[in-house]
């Protein structure tokens, strides 16, 4: 597991990454699916992390791997029980991450009724831009988000456009666990997700966030 650096000096180990769902009506839209009432999330492993520079590994005999280009909120300090007003206070900083997804294990998990951690939870599934503390993103509902592999933009949308808010987010999932330094939680993709392939580098960016830019390789 590695380190996430923080602009400015220091570094934060990685907790638990919560990951909404359906985030983004457009990109429900996409996936034939409805916006949840509530915000819907699944976990991620931290070992998934990997930073800039790194490689996604496409494991063998997975079938296609998507990127989902997310903002990403690191929640700075332990808490529970969140009052939606005092959420953003909990956190320390943003980053902007690749929910890399394998989608057909995915497809066949949502048709059988199955959980979604084989399809999310690979090593090097969740590249990550080092991250920027809060003084630097006074409104993390107003950014520019994109994704481009070779160059040709594939994702690109603002973050108003999130359905379930980070504050909102923050009270909801605290009910349920609570959130530690080092949490990340990744905010959910707007549209255009598609596939990676080997040799394919992509580049990621929330606008005043950060970047983070991979390769993509076939496993060994
Ligand atoms: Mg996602």
């Amino acid at each position: 597991m590695v380190d996430i650096p923080v602009k400015g000096g220091g570094a934060i180990r990685p907790g638990k990454l919560i990951c909404l769902l359906r985030n983004y009506v457009e990109h429900a839209e996409e996936m034939k699916s409805l916006p949840p009432d509530e915000p819907l999330f699944f976990l991620k492993p931290s070992t998934s992390i990997v930073l800039d520079g790194s490689v996604i590994t496409i494991p063998r005999g997975v079938g296609h791997i998507h990127h989902e280009v997310e903002l990403a909120a690191v929640i700075g300090d332990e808490c529970k029980n969140v009052r939606g007003e005092d959420a953003l206070s909990h956190v320390m900083g943003y980053a902007t991450m690749i929910d890399v997804t394998a989608r057909d294990v995915q497809a066949k998990a949502k048709k059988e009724g199955l959980p979604w951690s084989i399809a999310k939870g690979y090593d090097t599934f969740a590249p990550i831009s080092a991250i920027a503390p809060t003084s630097d993103v006074p409104d993390p509902h107003n950014l520019k988000i994109w994704l481009k592999v070779n160059g040709a933009v594939r994702q690109n949308s603002y973050t108003s456009l999130m359905i379930h808010r980070l504050d909102e987010v923050i009270s909801y999932s605290s009910s349920i666990m609570t959130l530690e330094r080092g949490d990340i939680i990744a905010t959910g993709t707007p549209k255009g997700v598609g596939p990676l392939f080997h040799s394919d580098t992509v580049e990621a960016c929330v606008e005043g966030v950060g970047a983070v830019t991979v390769k993509v390789a076939d496993a060994a």
